[in-house]
């Protein structure tokens, strides 16, 4: 899948956790490597919390775009949930027309 996150398209793909921790080093259930511009999800957790970990990624590939990335761990895990919350109970409301 490619999302567009600031402008720029970005890859999403779903790893399971042994290749994710590869990957990163440790157990996680999502990565965003900017310099890939590319959102890893873990493949075996539930599909919603597939969409807390991708909204929870995708918030520090927008900490990336605006240089913030040093406090994006903080960002993520205090807007991560509200932002889910939002947009599963509105999906409406956050649909392109
Ligand atoms: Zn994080």
């Amino acid at each position: 899948m490619i999302v567009r996150i600031c402008g720029t398209r970005w890859k999403v793909l779903e790893r399971t956790e042994s290749e994710l921790e590869k990957i990163c080093g440790k157990k996680v259930e999502g990565a965003c490597i900017p310099h890939l511009e590319t959102i890893y999800i873990n493949s075996e957790l539930p599909e919603h919390r597939k969409a807390v970990a991708f909204t929870h990624e995708a918030i520090h590939a927008v900490c990336d775009y605006i240089g913030l990335m040093q406090k994006s761990e903080w960002i993520a895990e205090s807007l991560g949930p509200a932002l889910y919350d939002l947009i599963s109970d509105f999906p409406e409301k956050y649909r392109r027309s």
